[in-house]
């Protein structure tokens, strides 16, 4: 009967809202309380207000929104065992020992973390009277289950995209639509930068799915000392047998064979100095998160929430933390922690130049080594 929380948490997703209205349905459909945290850990460490208990119709009209309708933060308090211990104690005076994480993998370490320090925690509360003893008899476990909302495509687990990723790609590709017509209206040459972090996927996927010219990523700097002429030597290739318009995709974190970060500026400066193409340059920022959630995120988020109450309704104490991924038509719960391990393995292998590295510590999850091949 433990009453059931959900969050967002980290960079907002489209999605998230469909995760937070299936954990609404889904756990009053089991008959538990449901109370969305506001502002992510920020409302946990905060209570009152920010930890409110949610009915079948305050989630209506969400499924199709972009962003977090429960807003999301990052938290400094969370970070430090006072903070966990205020959040512990909010959760224990309402019941709640179910969580629904939705975020990225520095939001899913959180609340590893506070799960791992749970019982201390909860023996701080009880020796100081903050809770009484029955309290931290009944509630002397966490269930925590992470759904993955990241735009980014960055996790490292059984599950083909996290949520938020399939609106990104729709929003970065309408956006290389767009440009492409006015480009090719002008024979130009533009330089777009996409967002992924230290991830490629969305410029590698937005440049497959457009036909680029050339993609940069951080997984696969190009071999050459000297990659400018090679990039040069395909736009002045492409332009020679009758292109009227050339599109470079550079992912965020896409570095050099040395590690160097390679910029979008420098990238157009360097295609106008080489070879005078009318080049201009767009950074879509923002634009890839906003605008409405695509039909796939509002499917990914509603069957990863409801899927997420199922599963914390048949936890036991002695169970490990997992993350539902969802791959196909088929569902899978993976470890939490060796996922958000492997996945902050394969950011560091990535930063340090080891690509053979950032292949073994991916493991079974392909989505890179695509990119890389
Ligand atoms: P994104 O992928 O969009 O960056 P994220 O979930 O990785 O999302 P973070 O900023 O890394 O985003 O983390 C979000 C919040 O999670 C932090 O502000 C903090 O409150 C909490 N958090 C992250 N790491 C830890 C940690 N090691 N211990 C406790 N809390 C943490």
């Amino acid at each position: 009967d433990h009453a059931v929380a959900v969050f967002t948490s980290g960079g907002d997703a489209p999605g998230m809202n469909a995760v937070v209205r299936s954990v609404v349905r889904c756990g009053i459909h089991h008959a538990r309380d449901v109370f969305a945290v506001y502002e992510g850990y920020q409302g946990l460490v905060d209570g009152a207000g920010k930890i409110r208990k949610m009915e079948w119709t305050d989630v209506q009209m969400m499924i199709y929104k972009g962003g977090t309708v429960i807003g999301s933060a990052r938290c400094k308090e969370f970070r430090e065992r006072e903070g966990r211990l205020a959040a512990c104690k909010h959760l224990v005076d309402r019941g709640i020992t179910n969580i629904i994480c939705c975020g990225g993998d520095g939001s899913l370490t959180g609340a590893n973390i506070f799960k791992l320090e749970w019982a201390s925690l909860l023996e701080e509360l009880r020796s100081s009277g903050r809770v009484t003893d029955a309290q931290a008899q009944k509630y002397a476990n966490i269930n925590i289950i992470g759904c993955v909302g990241s735009i980014d495509n960055d996790m490292v687990y059984d599950g083909t995209l996290t949520i938020g990723t399939d609106t990104a790609l729709h929003r970065i590709v309408d956006a290389i639509d767009a440009v492409q017509s006015t480009a090719s209206s002008h024979q130009r040459t533009f330089v777009l930068e996409i967002m992924g972090r230290h991830c490629g996927y969305l410029a590698w996927a937005a440049g497959v799915a457009t036909g680029a010219d050339y993609i940069f990523i951080p997984e696969a700097p190009s071999k050459h000392d000297d990659w400018e002429s090679v990039l040069c030597a395909k736009l002045d290739h492409q332009r020679k047998r009758g292109a009227r318009l050339c599109t470079v995709l550079v992912a965020e974190g896409a570095i050099d064979k040395f590690g160097k970060p390679i910029k979008t500026e420098y990238v157009r400066q360097v295609i106008i100095d080489r070879l005078g193409h009318d080049t201009r340059s767009t950074i879509l920022g923002h634009v890839q998160r906003g605008g409405y959630a695509s039909a796939y995120d509002r499917f990914l988020g509603s069957v990863s929430g409801a899927l997420a109450v199922e599963r914390l309704l048949r936890t036991k104490p002695e169970d490990a933390s997992t993350i539902v991924g969802v791959k196909g038509y088929s569902v899978a719960f993976n470890p939490l922690v060796e996922t958000i391990e492997a996945t902050q393995m394969v950011a560091k292998h990535t930063e340090q130049l080891d690509f053979e590295a950032a292949i073994q510590a991916r493991g079974k999850d392909f989505k890179r080594h695509w990119a890389i091949q």
